[in-house]
């Protein structure tokens, strides 16, 4: 898919969905700001099952839709997992900078459409990225006041038994996500809180208590 086959480009589509759907979703010089909230952490550790979690059980928090070149995994759609985008587009997206933050990740790449974000903590709608350690470094140097989450597996082996049972790559791209998860696991330390993902549902009360605080 290529950026050429949509009406409009996937920013614009982005700072619609962002402006005209949800409560809060009016802004201006007079709205309070919130904190953004950015979770991370190795592949396979659980954070679409967390954010999908999230979604479900607390739908007063807004998760951004990322862009990305990666191919749609079954089940994924367009403008909800993430907006599928072909290289050109991507490229496209960072010479204008409408990307708030983009790393390459295990092959292929993965950005923050920046107006869609800022116009909901301009609302104080509490408002989380799902993003890798790349883009939450580049996220901690442009918003210091960001809240940084790590989520951690219970263990390495957990860890690599969830990438594996997922299904959802090949041998050797599970091989490059496993090593890009050594170094993730190694940078825990630059985040603000860590949570261990042993039960979804506890991981997301600890979120949105931490979303909420962030909020306040
Ligand atoms: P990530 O988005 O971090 O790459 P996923 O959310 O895709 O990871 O989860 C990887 C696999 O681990 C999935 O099969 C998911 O069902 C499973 N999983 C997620 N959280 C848990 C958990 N707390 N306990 C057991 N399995 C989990
Ligand atoms: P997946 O292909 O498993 O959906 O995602 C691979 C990695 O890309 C995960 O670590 C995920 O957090 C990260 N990711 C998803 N969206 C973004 C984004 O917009 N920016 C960055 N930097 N990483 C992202």
């Amino acid at each position: 898919m290529t950026g050429s086959s949509w009406p409009e480009g996937i920013e614009a589509q982005a700072h619609k969905a962002a402006a005209s759907s949800g409560p809060g979703t009016r802004y201006g010089d007079s709205m309070p700001q919130t904190r953004l909230t950015v979770l991370s952490g190795p592949s396979g550790v659980g954070k679409s099952t967390v954010v999908a979690e999230l979604r479900r059980a607390h739908p007063q928090v807004w998760l951004s839709v990322s862009v990305t070149t990666r191919k749609p995994r079954p089940g994924e759609t367009h403008g909800v997992e993430y907006f599928f985008a072909g290289d050109a587009e991507f490229d496209r997206m960072i010479a204008s900078g409408e990307l708030l933050e983009w790393a390459e990740f295990a092959g292929n790449r993965y950005g923050t459409p920046r107006d869609a974000v800022m116009a909901r903590i301009a609302t104080g709608t509490p408002t989380l990225l799902e993003i890798d350690l790349q883009g939450a470094r580049q996220v901690r140097a442009s918003m210091p006041e960001a809240l940084l989450v790590f989520l951690a597996p219970p263990s390495w082996e957990e860890l690599e038994r969830r990438l594996r049972g997922r299904g959802t790559e090949p041998a050797d791209v599970i091989a490059c996500r496993l090593e890009a998860g050594l170094v993730e696991l190694a940078a825990e330390k630059e985040f603000d809180v860590t949570l261990v993902n042993t039960s979804v549902q506890d991981v997301c009360e600890a979120l949105i208590a931490l979303l909420v605080e962030a909020d306040n």
